[in-house]
């Protein structure tokens, strides 16, 4: 059999061709340009816009569509990023976009509980799906959309930026390698302070929950990535100061726990009513690994019982865009999955840290 290395070495090729993605580095090697990913963002927010702002430096991803419920911001956005006026859809329309030849994936960057529906459109629509985390609002959702992806044909991944972090990066292989010895202990956490009162994050019906779904998920993926192995129970406990602002159905702040086949054991915080919550803590019986932030956009600061690590910090979009349509085009396998099934484990754990609330019970969670 001809492996990649056999076939680049016959065909004299060098070690950086060696390091790069399979296609990128026989293109490369026969002086061609790499298969560029060509994206349409779905809402146009906050962080469609970074993300927009952020795939300006990509080399394997290029921003060439929108998908808005805001004629106004459409018009802004075409002029900004010179978006043709055929790449430009609306959520009525959106089903055309299986006649554009143009685009090959759509990032779905719209509230939580919209994230099903569009998801499953865009399937529909013969296009790849990025989808914002959480992948929706729960696991039963999450099932529905990776069905659809692989019905149709596509793939879903999930924007799990901090996936392709250096520094994470660094810590997880640390940890894989063993540096740390057993690793028995996590703890992730994770808040900031909402403000307004009237906006989505803060009504279920558009979020499916509140802090936990928004920000205590870092805390559930970087348990799993930061541990290597997914939890196999979870106790939880709700806390609210504020019942008004964080009605029925979100909530403000959750302490929960999570226990792993190994022995090993999280202590995570989930909450919208405290700043400069953005940590994570690694425990072995040889070594540690702090983060702190551990999420935020960065530059993410990480040190282990050996020092700082001390990785260039890279617009983390950025580098995600780049990966992900490594991932798309080549096939790419990513150290730390992205993939649908990624996002639906959190979504089971999600599920389990809710219905632990509600009974005051240890729940298992579903393999
Ligand atoms: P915003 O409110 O800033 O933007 C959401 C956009 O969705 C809106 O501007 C709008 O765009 C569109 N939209 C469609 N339907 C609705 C609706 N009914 N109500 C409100 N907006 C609607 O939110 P964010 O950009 O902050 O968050 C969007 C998603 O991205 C969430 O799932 C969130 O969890 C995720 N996120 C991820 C981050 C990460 O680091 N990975 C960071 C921040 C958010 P339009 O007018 O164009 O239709």
């Amino acid at each position: 059999m001809t492996t990649r290395r056999h076939f680049l070495q016959k065909a004299g090729l060098t070690t950086l061709a060696l390091s790069l993605p399979f296609s990128d580095s026989i293109a490369q090697a026969m002086g061609q340009e790499p298969k560029v990913l060509r994206v349409a963002i779905m809402g146009l927010g906050s962080y469609g816009a970074r993300v927009a702002d952020a795939m300006k430096d990509c080399s394997r991803a290029k921003l060439v569509g929108v998908i808005s419920g805001t004629p106004s911001k459409i018009e802004q956005w075409q002029q900004k990023y010179s978006i043709p006026a055929q790449n430009c859809y609306s959520y009525d329309n959106v089903a055309e976009i299986k006649n554009n030849k143009d685009i090959d994936a759509v990032y779905v960057i719209t509230p939580n509980a919209l994230h099903k529906e569009h998801t499953i459109a865009l399937a529909k629509a013969g296009k790849h799906v990025i989808c914002e985390k959480p992948m929706a609002v729960n696991a039963r959702e999450g099932q529905e959309m990776i069905a659809a992806c692989k019905a149709a044909g596509v793939q879903l991944l999930i924007g799990y930026r901090m996936h392709f972090e250096a520094n994470t990066l660094d810590i997880v292989k640390k940890q894989r390698a063993g540096e740390f010895g057993k690793t028995l202990f996590f703890q992730g956490l994770s808040g900031f302070i909402i403000g307004d009162p009237s906006q989505w994050r803060l009504n279920k019906a558009l979020s499916g929950g509140g802090a936990m779904m928004d920000i205590g998920v870092y805390s559930i993926n970087g348990a799993r990535y930061m541990l290597g192995e997914d939890p196999i129970w979870v106790t939880a406990q709700e806390t609210k100061t504020d019942p008004i602002k964080f009605k029925e159905g979100i909530d403000e702040t959750i302490t929960f726990q999570m226990g792993f086949p190994s022995g090993a054991t999280a202590s995570c915080l989930s909450t919208y009513s405290l700043n400069y919550l953005d940590k994570f803590f690694l425990s072995g019986t040889k070594g540690f690994a702090e983060m702190q932030p551990s999420t935020g956009y960065g530059p993410i600061k990480a040190k282990t019982h050996s020092g700082p690590l001390e990785h260039t910090h890279v617009t983390h979009q950025t580098t995600q865009m780049d990966e992900m349509a490594a991932i798309i085009l080549d096939g790419k396998q990513p150290l730390i999955p992205v993939d649908g099934e990624e996002g639906l484990k959190d979504m089971h754990i999600v599920d389990a840290i809710f219905k632990a609330v509600k009974t005051g019970q240890k729940v298992s969670i579903p393999k």
